[in-house]
């Protein structure tokens, strides 16, 4: 007989969603995860008064009006709007590129002359169909703005020269002719006042939560511990890896306390040379407008992945996502075991997308739409 209605693995933002609704259906949870903590990779942590994002910088934006009502029942939201800066060789500019940036970079004043600008330089690029993602960029914003606010980054972010990488990687550069800082287009968008965790928290009120937990490890002592699972873990783990692994791109963070009230004025800075080892550095206090005396930074480098580290980003390219396809297969004969979450489905979520996909799984599960 089993002890619970669904063993929920995975305390992140998808297993505490479907154990909070699953609870308020009447079942009875238990909400596993591996760390000693829970909140997965949205994660805060409270230091000298201020919320560090652990596991990267999260900003919640989105533009789906049932997932910022339902995440307005766990957390107030503040006003913080995205407004990244690019810092190249001493000089600093606007992101993503607006009138801004264009005026920054070349003087301009108005939309006509920013775009007469950019044109003049795509044409003297004179590239015809693209071989590789240098001419790509070039021939989409031309040689300025690809010199100090694409080349560098999107070096250090794949290990490789813009020259040696492949042009389908970007499709558009997106170009704003207003002077609008705002990095999102979404409708709503903010930080939950006092961090993640507490959302979380607030979230898995009432539910029986185990940290520390890993699942293996559960269900060998206790095989029938649950009638059904919801599996947040990555899916070639479940299966022990016996069709091969799927790959990640990985990051590496380095935070440091300094001893002073406001490091750099904004949150994010990308760093766009190439001779810079890190990527950005996030200093998290400004996401809450915090004015404590001290801050945080933590410096963003890319890294490459290998089997054991944090997994970020899925690679979806044709190797791993045919071998996705081939654990989908084996998932979909599980009867009691369902995939969920970023690591289940092998996808890039965006937080309010994750949500999306959480309420679709309630409604499968519990038949509750929210
Ligand atoms: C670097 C980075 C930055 C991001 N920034 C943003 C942003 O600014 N805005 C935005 O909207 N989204 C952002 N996201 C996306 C966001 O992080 C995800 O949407 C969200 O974390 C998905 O939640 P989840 O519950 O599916 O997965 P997770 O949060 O990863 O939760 C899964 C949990 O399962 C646990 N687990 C796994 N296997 C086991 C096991 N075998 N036993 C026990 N426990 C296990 C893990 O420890 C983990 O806690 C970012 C993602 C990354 C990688």
């Amino acid at each position: 007989m089993a002890h619970y209605d669904y063993l929920i693995v995975g305390a992140g933002l998808t297993g505490a969603i479907f154990a909070h609704e699953a609870c308020r259906q009447g079942k009875s949870c238990l909400v596993i995860d591996r760390r000693n903590h829970v909140a997965g990779n949205i994660y805060t942590e409270e230091i000298e008064g201020i919320n560090v994002h652990v596991y990267g910088a999260h900003i919640f934006h989105t533009s789906l009006e049932n997932v910022w009502r339902y995440v307005n029942c766990f957390a107030e939201f503040n006003n913080y709007v995205n407004s990244p800066i690019a810092y190249y060789k001493g000089e600093v500019y606007n992101m993503p590129f607006n009138m801004n940036t264009f005026s920054r970079m070349w003087g301009v004043v108005t939309p006509a002359e920013a775009k007469e600008k950019i044109a003049q330089q795509i044409a003297a690029e004179g590239i015809g169909e693209p071989r590789n993602l240098e001419e790509q960029a070039l021939s989409l914003v031309g040689r300025d703005i690809f010199e100090k606010l694409v080349k560098g980054y999107t070096e250090k972010q794949w290990g490789r020269d813009c020259k040696d990488l492949p042009a389908s990687i970007i499709r558009r550069l997106p170009c704003r002719f207003t002077y609008d800082n705002n990095y999102f287009n979404d409708r709503y968008q903010g930080i939950p006042m006092g961090g993640y965790t507490k959302m979380i928290e607030r979230m898995l009120e009432g539910v029986e939560v185990r940290c520390g937990v890993e699942y293996r490890d559960l269900v060998a002592e206790q095989p029938d511990i649950a009638a059904r699972t919801i599996y947040c873990g990555p899916i070639d783990g479940f299966y022990d890896y016996r069709l091969g692994t799927l790959e990640y791109r990985s990051l590496r963070f380095e935070s440091e306390t300094l001893d002073e009230e406001n490091h750099q004025g904004v949150a994010v800075v990308n760093y766009n040379e190439r001779e810079v080892p890190w990527t950005r550095i996030i200093e998290h206090k400004h996401f809450e407008f915090g004015t404590q005396p001290k801050t945080i930074i933590t410096r963003e480098y890319s890294a490459n992945w290998h089997p054991g580290d944090e997994p970020y980003y899925p690679i979806n390219d044709a190797r791993n996502s045919a071998l996705y396809e081939r654990y989908r297969e084996l998932a979909d004969k599980e009867g009691s075991v369902v995939f969920a979450g970023r690591l289940g489905g092998y996808k890039y979520y965006d937080m309010d997308k994750a949500i999306a996909a959480a309420f679709d799984l309630v409604e499968d599960e519990l038949g509750v739409r929210l």
